[in-house]
């Protein structure tokens, strides 16, 4: 089967590129200025064509909660997205801390042929945050990396091991740095906004006590730990530090939280409550100077479905998380707007980089015998995200009847179309 792209303004990590690409039974074949004859032929004038977008921090909630989102809606969601790819977290119920889960979430994945799912394996049993899992054998079934995100791992040695163990397949650890007692009870950062609302604040050292453990545990073991959804100036700063030092840590930053202020939380509306909690300016300020400078090493959006008889409630009770798949791509083409990430650093941010971090040579460039996930993006389409557009189950966003600009024209996977802008 040969998929053909031609008057292509390819945008890779490392630089952009006219021309045409032939995808040829899933892999790329060529790329010149030649014509060919194929079954399917897209002309994509106008439009940069990136490869697809890969995304290391989703929550598919299947098995278990599917009446949220399961790896089918799912799947729709990242295509429309522009994702071809996404790594879902362990947190489900039962959760993935064995490669029964692990195979099942592959198989459901691969049954509806949109995108490659990678999930991210239970860092310890049931994630109660004491005995490891067979890392081994997860990872033989298709697993790519472990976390117990959703239950921040609070026992240091337990974490030491953890790190340990994966090196020694190569795999890294993921981390959602949160300490538990010191955010106890928080709802929104601990601040003005916080004193203003009466709402519980839970203060940024919470999570920048985590980064500098994990940063020790790093250097300690020499082990591989990535940085999920980072938020404060401060832990930016010790990331950058930790690098320049040769440690290796990578991290990840979400959409909401380079886009979006705690001033968002003044009139109590749940979509605008996750964790880490939206954060203040001077963190967005950071957070856009490390992303110039190399410190952060993605984008990952923490997709997060709830339903409305979850979401909507007061904002003490109402649990954490927005969506993010679909809103993922438009959100970081504002950076590219704003002059803080060029066409090419936005190629390594959103699929280069989570490629690497999850050990997939195979993917994240145009290039000859890569595999052929293409996403073609209109980068200037303005639209208005409403529920016709969303295909998730839930409807959790506060981008929800926003007018948005930049979506994907075509999600290609393997070279097959797995989603066309309608
Ligand atoms: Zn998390």
């Amino acid at each position: 089967v040969k998929t053909f792209l031609k008057n292509c303004k390819i945008v890779n990590h490392d630089k952009t590129e006219n021309g045409n690409i032939l995808i040829e039974d899933g892999i790329i074949k060529e790329i010149s200025d030649k014509e060919y004859e194929a079954d399917t032929v897209i002309d994509c004038s106008g439009k940069m064509v990136v490869p697809g977008l890969i995304d290391i921090h989703v929550h598919l909630r299947d098995p278990g909660l599917e009446y949220k989102e399961d790896i089918i809606s799912g799947s729709e969601v990242a295509v429309a997205g522009g994702i071809t790819a996404c790594c879902c977290m362990a947190n489900t119920t039962p959760v993935n801390d064995n490669r029964f889960i692990t195979e099942q979430m592959i198989g459901k994945a691969k049954a509806k042929g949109l995108i490659d799912l990678f999930p991210v394996g239970a860092v310890t049993k049931k994630l109660a945050g004491e005995e490891l899992t067979e890392m081994g054998d997860m990872l033989e079934a298709g697993a790519v990396a472990f976390s117990d995100d959703g239950v921040p791992l609070m026992n240091s040695e337990v974490m030491r091991r953890a790190v340990e163990y994966a090196t020694m397949f190569g795999a890294c650890v993921m981390s959602h740095c949160e300490d538990k007692k010191l955010s106890a009870g928080g709802v929104i950062n601990e601040g003005d906004v916080s004193t203003i609302t009466g709402l519980t604040g839970y203060p940024k050292e919470a999570e920048e006590v985590m980064i500098s453990r994990d940063i020790l545990i790093s250097k300690l073991t020499g082990g591989r730990i990535h940085l999920q959804h980072v938020t404060t100036k401060d832990g930016i700063e010790m990331i950058r530090r930790a690098k320049a030092d040769g440690i290796n840590v990578t991290c990840e930053v979400t959409p909401h939280h380079f886009s979006l202020t705690d001033k968002a939380t003044l009139d109590y509306d749940p979509n605008y409550k996750m964790n880490p909690p939206l954060r203040e300016d001077e963190d967005i300020q950071a957070i856009k100077e490390a992303f110039k400078d190399g410190t952060i090493d993605c984008i990952a959006t923490d997709h997060a479905p709830h339903h409305y008889d979850d979401k909507f409630q007061e904002f003490d009770l109402t649990p954490f998380g927005i969506l993010g798949m679909q809103t993922m791509l438009p959100l970081s083409l504002n950076l590219l707007r704003e002059g803080v990430l060029s066409e090419n650093k936005f190629v390594e941010m959103t699929s280069y980089n989570p490629a690497k971090i999850i050990n997939k040579d195979d993917r994240g460039e145009i290039a000859v015998g890569k595999i052929g996930d293409i996403t073609v993006i209109d980068v200037d389409k303005e639209y208005v995200f409403d529920d016709k557009l969303n295909k998730s189950k839930s409807f959790n966003t506060p981008f929800l009847n926003q007018t948005l600009k930049g979506a994907a024209s075509y999600t290609i996977k393997e070279g097959k179309v797995v989603y066309e802008w309608a």
